[in-house]
């Protein structure tokens, strides 16, 4: 199949899509055909570009800014993302929105000693309550078919003790991800997530402050490298294609065979 084309006529909206594993979603999202909502938080001018990039490759995109983690974000989210929608004007009766994909996340909590509930908080409602109310508010407008992919994480599935809130607040998406892939499946649309493992993105950069830091890193994969941006993208991209109908309810392992 030609990806290039395979997501004409869909609109899709990635959170966090600014900087990182967000930004590589998009990009591969908008060059397979999807009209997409590059959602950001804090980093307007990295989104804008993103943007920009997109069209600049033949593609359509929009920004769509929103703090996550705060009273009446989800609202905010689809408030700015229905304007972006209505501008490119290509939504239809049967809604606006075909892929959601949650990938916005906050890492740092640390051990369970050093814990602090506003740190905790924080990551359960930027990684958790966020993604859960997003869903609330997307699936009205939702297109049966849809498709919605949870960007969780490997700290879910191996043991993650320098994070536990962290890795707390993916298994939270992952039980979410199995629940709303029941409840929706009527309607044809699929819920996964993907677990990516170490990716080079700010996210971990303090983990990769020096040569042997980083080989550290690569070593943890069968591959003997860190992952990229794109390995996770690509994986998303095959999720949220026709390909994929077949598939929901998974949390996918990305990463690069890590700690086997
Ligand atoms: P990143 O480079 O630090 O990017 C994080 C993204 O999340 C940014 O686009 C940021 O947007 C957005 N974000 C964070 N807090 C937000 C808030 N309160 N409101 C709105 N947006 C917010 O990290 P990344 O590595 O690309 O992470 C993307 C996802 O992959 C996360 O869910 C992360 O947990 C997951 N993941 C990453 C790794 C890894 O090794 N990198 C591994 C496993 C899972 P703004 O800058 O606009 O605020």
């Amino acid at each position: 199949m030609d990806t290039k084309r395979a997501l004409t006529n869909k609109i899709a909206l990635v959170t966090g899509a600014g900087r990182g594993i967000g930004r590589a979603i998009a990009g591969r999202l908008a060059e397979d055909g999807a009209v997409v909502g590059v959602h950001y938080g804090h980093s307007e001018a990295a989104a804008v570009e993103v943007v920009a990039g997109i069209r600049r490759n033949g593609g359509r995109a929009f920004p769509v800014g929103a703090e996550l983690g705060v009273a009446g974000d989800a609202a905010a989210v689809f408030e700015a993302f229905d304007a972006g929608v209505r501008e490119e004007g290509v939504a239809d009766d049967a809604g606006s929105l075909d892929i959601l994909v949650n990938n916005a996340g906050v890492s740092g909590s640390g051990p369970v000693g050093e814990a602090v509930p506003e740190v905790f908080d924080r990551m359960i409602a930027v990684n958790a309550k966020a993604p859960f109310f997003l869903v609330q508010s997307a699936l009205p407008r939702m297109r049966d078919g849809g498709r919605i992919v949870n960007v969780s994480s490997l700290a879910s599935r191996r043991a993650f003790p320098e994070s536990v809130g962290y890795a707390m607040s993916k298994g939270a998406l992952d039980s979410m991800t199995l629940c709303l892939a029941k409840e929706l499946g009527g309607r044809g649309i699929t819920v996964n997530a993907v677990g990516p493992g170490f990716i080079e993105t700010d996210m971990n950069a303090r983990r990769r402050t020096t040569p042997q830091a980083c080989a550290a890193l690569a070593a943890r994969s069968v591959f003997g490298r860190i992952g990229k941006p794109s390995d996770v993208a690509d994986v998303v991209a095959f999720l949220v294609s026709d390909d994929a109908r077949w598939i929901t309810g998974q949390c996918i392992d990305v990463s690069g065979g890590t700690d086997l």
